[in-house]
């Protein structure tokens, strides 16, 4: 009898063991699954938010130039007046901006309109503004080999502006793979330039500016190299917000470049002359007047006596 009763009882027990196992395995399973949902969902929130800052940030420095045939009619007309054969060679500027008055005012606050990645099938119509308001205003451009940009070229020299470097190719993936590659692009730049419309451009701004974060090359390092080239670079320190794959009204770029220009004494702004960027082109005339409205406030060019605006140090 008593081994009959050992024996139900350590059935009873297995089959306790076994009711446990039963509850305790799913809701087991569930919470590790439940833990490994919270932790990918964490993990995927911020993987999303860094590609959304990387995103930004390639958007904000980067517009990618579209193929920018020049088809617009007017366009064309407008282009028709400075064919590269119509440049005289003895009317070449040999050195960009040196001609324009010293900016030695004091108490003068000075605003610097500057354009990215041009020329473009804008570039005309950005320069007609500039000429109707009698204002300068600084290019920093990228290689467009094509006989309809060569006139664009030189007629940002024929009128005043400031011709400055940005990249010939404006390929992150090259430009920033070594100081070699980047010299090379630089270099490349500089003499179809000087090639164009007889400029030795020594100023230049690094394509995402020096804080870009995608250079593989420490960016003090091209930094050094363009010291020692005996060239300058600008950054920005107003962006008009132009550059984003989105579209922006005239009016916010307008808000965005003037919202806050009177915190500085040199107001640097960064805007895109590309052949999307409509908008940047409608927003420039209102901008000029917005900026001339201003007190003791001139709107130049870059020139020798300009100190640069740097996004970090050169050390
Ligand atoms: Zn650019």
């Amino acid at each position: 009898m008593a081994g009959i009763d050992a024996e139900l009882a350590a059935r009873r027990r297995r089959i306790r063991l076994l009711k446990k196992l039963i509850i305790i395995v799913p809701l087991s399973t569930i919470l590790i699954l439940f833990i490994l949902c919270i932790i990918l969902g964490v993990r995927l929130y911020f993987v999303t938010k860094e590609l959304r800052n990387l995103r930004t940030q390639i958007e904000t420095t980067a517009v990618i130039e579209q193929t920018d045939p020049v088809e617009d009619t007017v366009e064309s007309d407008s282009l028709q007046l400075y064919t590269t054969s119509e440049v005289d060679e003895s009317e070449r500027i040999v050195d960009a901006g040196l001609e324009e008055t010293p900016e030695a005012e004091e108490g003068i606050r000075k605003v610097y309109l500057t354009f990215d990645d041009g020329p473009s099938s804008n570039t005309g119509r950005i320069l007609d503004i500039l000429a109707e308001y009698d204002v300068k205003a600084t290019f920093f451009v990228v290689g467009k080999e094509e006989e309809e940009y060569q006139a664009l070229y030189n007629r940002i020299v024929q009128e005043g502006h400031t011709l400055a470097m940005h990249s010939y190719s404006h390929k992150y993936n090259e430009i920033y793979q070594s100081i070699d590659s980047y010299a090379a692009d630089l270099n490349k730049l500089q003499e179809f330039l000087y090639d164009t419309t007889g400029v030795w451009c020594r100023y230049c701004r690094f394509p995402g500016g020096s804080s870009n974060t995608v250079s593989s090359v420490d960016m003090h390092d091209l930094i050094a190299y363009l010291d020692e080239q005996d060239m300058t670079y600008f950054d920005w320190n107003i962006s008009s917000g132009d550059a984003a794959s989105a579209y922006i009204s005239p009016e916010d770029i307008i808000k965005n470049c003037t919202g806050n220009i009177q915190d500085f004494d040199k107001a640097m702004i960064l805007m895109h002359d590309a052949s999307n960027k409509d908008s940047t082109v409608e927003a420039l005339p209102a901008l000029i007047e917005t900026i001339q409205a201003l007190e003791d406030t001139k709107i130049v060019p870059i020139t020798d006596d300009t100190e640069p605006i740097h996004h970090i140090s050169n050390d």
